[in-house]
């Protein structure tokens, strides 16, 4: 276990209030992490202080936010290593949270993290996001939040993320340094999606961006897999993104 007093500290700006517990449990959580890193290409970040600031904390930058939109259920778009969906999930144990990963390794590194963690109310689906969220894919608008972080440009993450969002629902989305350029690059996906941002916010770590989704999507979104980042919708060459 870290040093719970050094973990407050580091938290800080980020204005958390999490218990003894919570704190335990996300530590675990990076130790798990770091032990299947080892096994397969999870993160990057290795280094203890980068990987409790730049992962845990700054998935925790969602929780005011999945407050205010009054939750009920959430997915997590393409976990990966755990990010978002697991340390919110920890902090919020009375919320359906389900991750969806593409990749069949890495959604088995995900269930057995959650069932290792003791998180009964995750569920964990292997699967893209592109047929989850087709009109036959049985996840269509069936989450009230989905949140995702580094899963494509705007454009193509609103293509992947709004089919799977109940109407009147919300995208939460970590995003960096270029949240506005991309923005700016989204409009014609947010016409098409029928979408609007509601909210940009910069965080210690990163640009939070609100999505809501205002209206029916047509049956022809999403594209078919791999289609989105292909040819984003507005057509944003890749050298561009
Ligand atoms: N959200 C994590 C991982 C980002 S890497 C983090 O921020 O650390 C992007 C992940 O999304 C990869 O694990 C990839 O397999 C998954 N992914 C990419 N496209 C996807 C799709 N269409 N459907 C489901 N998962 C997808």
């Amino acid at each position: 276990m870290d040093d719970l007093g050094a973990l407050q500290a580091m938290a800080v700006p980020y204005e958390l209030e999490l218990t003894a517990e919570e704190w335990s449990t996300l530590s675990t959580f990076l130790d798990l992490l770091t032990e299947a890193n080892s096994r397969m290409n999870l993160t990057r970040i290795v280094e203890r202080e980068d990987a409790w600031r730049r992962h845990v904390l700054d998935s925790l930058t969602l929780l005011p936010f999945i407050e205010a939109a009054g939750a009920r259920h959430l997915l997590d778009l393409g976990s990966g290593g755990g990010f978002p969906g697991i340390p919110l999930a920890i902090c919020r144990p009375d919320l359906p949270v389900t991750l969806l990963e593409a990749t069949g390794k890495k959604a088995r590194y995900l269930a057995e993290t959650a069932t290792s963690l003791g998180l009964d109310h995750v569920t964990v689906l292997s699967e893209r996001a592109e047929t989850l969220g087709s009109p036959d894919g049985g996840g269509r608008g069936a989450w009230d939040v989905v949140t995702a972080r580094a899963v494509g440009g705007l454009p193509v993450l609103l293509e992947l993320a709004l089919p799977l969002v109940s109407d009147g629902g919300a995208l939460l989305a970590i995003k960096g340094e270029r949240a506005e350029q991309e923005i700016a690059e989204a409009g014609q996906a947010l016409r098409t999606l029928k979408a609007t941002i509601e909210i940009t916010r910069r965080t210690p770590t990163g640009t939070i961006v609100v999505a809501r989704r205002t209206g029916p999507i047509a049956r022809q979104w999403p594209r078919r897999p791999g289609e989105p980042a292909r040819a984003p919708i507005g057509g944003v060459p890749r050298d561009q993104r």
